[in-house]
């Protein structure tokens, strides 16, 4: 059975990696013109830079926390799939083995002139100076806002197959990532674990809890309806 997880920035909250929106969020810290678009790459790389560095640092000093071991235990019943739009590494360090990662991942840099050439961060900085071997400037390899997410299409496949979704901390504002959620077939049982309210894909369930106590609940649940299955 094909589980598809669709996860944002609240299943990595309870790790302390800030989320966008929560009243501690980024946000309220950065105008996300100066740091997460084309424009501010070129108007001030060092600025760009800095402020990744300091999210990457972030990442590094993080955990996984509960939630993202339980999507990976649930590896054990059924065919996992992880579509991600954030850019940590937490699904992959708690085991999880099939991660989509819509947003780009902090922990590489790419070339700013040819997409496909990645490289992992050295010592978690990019500095100005680091260049790819086209001898262009290193740059994160996240995808900033106004720019195209080309993962989408194989998340679209992704989603379509599954037969169980799970939407688990994301506000589902982010378009085209939250697009994902109109490709799960009908009749295809979808919960969404956030302890907000947030807006529901139609027919969905609500676990209104944080992903570490909902995850867990709800895993049990599919796992016990699995073993009654077989
Ligand atoms: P968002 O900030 O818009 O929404 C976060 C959602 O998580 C909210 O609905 C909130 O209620 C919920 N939430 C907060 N704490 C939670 C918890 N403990 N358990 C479950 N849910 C919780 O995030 P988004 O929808 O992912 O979109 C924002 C964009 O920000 C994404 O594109 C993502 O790439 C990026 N981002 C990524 C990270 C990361 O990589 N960890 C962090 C911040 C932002």
């Amino acid at each position: 059975m094909d589980l598809v997880v669709f996860s944002g920035a609240g299943v990595s909250a309870e790790s302390g990696i800030s989320t966008f929106r929560d009243s501690d969020g980024l946000w309220e810290h950065y105008d996300v013109m100066d740091v997460a678009t084309p424009e501010a790459w070129n108007k001030d790389r060092e600025l760009v830079l800095n402020f990744y560095d300091e999210r990457r640092a972030q990442v590094i000093n993080a955990d996984p926390n509960k939630a993202h071991y339980t999507i990976k235990a649930l590896e054990e019943y059924f065919n996992v799939s992880v579509i991600t739009q954030n850019i940590d590494d937490l699904h992959e360090r708690a085991g999880s083995t099939n991660v989509l990662h819509l947003h780009g991942e902090i922990m590489k840099a790419r070339s700013s002139v040819d997409s496909e050439l990645l490289y992992e961060v050295d010592n978690g900085i990019i500095q100005l100076g680091d260049k790819c071997e086209k001898g262009s400037q290193l740059r994160p390899h996240v995808v900033w806002f106004g720019e195209a997410v080309p993962e989408m299409e194989q998340a679209y496949h992704i989603v379509a197959k599954a037969d169980l979704f799970i939407v688990v901390g994301t506000s589902l504002n982010v378009y085209p990532a939250a697009g994902s959620v109109q490709f799960v077939r009908q009749h295809v049982p979808i919960f969404v674990i956030d302890p907000k309210d947030v807006p529901l894909p139609e027919g969905a369930i609500h676990i209104k809890e944080k992903a570490s106590i909902g995850l867990p609940i709800l895993a049990e649940e599919l796992v016990d309806q699995y073993r009654s299955d077989q």
